[in-house]
């Protein structure tokens, strides 16, 4: 059963920090320790070191969070242009072992649906990555951010919505009274994922996909909750009460989801049954994860040689044209 030959292996959600963009944000948000600093401002040595001894054949780079999405209409447009055009000289160093994600400045929508179609026709990016809501404020299902999704589907590129730091006023009322304890809470051990969630769960609410029938959305994290509650939001939606909406049928068609950061074969069982294996794509979140665990627990995961290639990169060869 066990594969004699190596797979060949694209891993989506991998991130580093531009040192300009980076430097302009007011606060340490997303930094990390300075290890996970260290590696997140290295872009060939031990990061291609640790892909070799991983087994990791191409990493698809996008900024860290916040990315271009704590900046204002005025000043972000600017600031993403200088990102994306150093991002595209890391991938054209190494243009076998890296792929881009653009970072879109979204608080200025017409300004980034152009810095995409900027980057995807001219560098040959495969899409966009966006951190949490734009400016810090606004979910991106409302409409004046729709021009940004429009861009999209004419280009044929998914748009990743990765997490950021929730709004003040959620940590505030919701998580708080655990933060000196549990600081993590805030971000990937709850936060992050109510947020994006959320984010998912308006866009399909918005009419976004009606409008833009063959847009692509990818969440991380194995969907952010998503497919294990899809049954039950259903559901409930289709209560008395409410607007008609598909809403299960709606996220099976325009979603796909990566493993980034979330190496759980319940989660996975549920989402290959609630998704199929076609819309899942393996991710490693590096670094705030590291490469090795992710690759031992595909290795062992409990599901067909088959569906494991699809995976590993065959979905990324056909969402992301590679
Ligand atoms: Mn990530």
């Amino acid at each position: 059963m066990s594969d004699q030959k190596k797979p060949y292996v694209i891993a989506i959600e991998e991130h580093y920090w531009d040192k300009e963009m980076a430097s302009k944000w007011a606060t340490g948000e997303g930094a990390g320790p300075p290890l996970i600093r260290d590696k997140l401002y290295d872009y060939y040595d031990v990061r291609l070191k640790e892909m070799d001894s991983a087994g990791i054949d191409v990493q698809v780079l996008s900024h860290g969070a916040p990315s271009a999405q704590r900046f204002d209409a005025e000043s972000g447009p600017e600031i993403a242009k200088g990102a994306n055009d150093r991002l595209n000289e890391i991938v054209r160093r190494h243009p076998t072992r890296f792929q881009g994600f653009a970072a879109l400045p979204t608080a200025n929508p017409k300004a980034a649906a152009d810095e995409l179609e900027r980057t995807v026709t001219k560098y040959g990016f495969k899409g966009a990555m966006i951190h949490g809501l734009s400016n810090g404020q606004k979910f991106l299902d409302l409409p004046e951010f729709w021009p940004i999704f429009e861009r999209a589907q004419a280009l044929d590129v998914p748009i990743y919505m990765h997490p950021a730091v929730p709004h003040p006023a959620f940590i505030d009322a919701y998580l708080k009274d655990y933060l000196k304890d549990f600081p993590g809470l805030t971000n990937a051990a709850w936060g992050f994922t109510v947020e994006t969630a959320t984010q998912g769960i308006r866009l399909v609410l918005s009419g976004v996909f009606d409008k833009y029938p063959k847009l692509k959305i990818i969440l991380g994290h194995l969907g952010e909750g998503l497919p294990f509650l899809l049954w039950r939001i259903d559901h409930a939606l289709s209560r008395p009460g409410g607007k008609a909406l598909n809403f299960r049928e709606t996220f099976r068609e325009h979603f796909w989801i990566t493993t980034s950061g979330n190496f759980s074969d319940a989660a996975m069982l549920c989402s290959m049954m609630e998704l199929g294996a076609d819309r899942i794509l393996f991710s490693v979140d590096y670094p705030y994860v590291e490469n090795q665990p992710g690759m031992d627990w595909m290795k062992h995961l409990a599901i067909s040689t088959e569906d494991k290639d699809k995976v590993y990169s065959g979905n990324a060869k056909r969402l992301l044209k590679m």
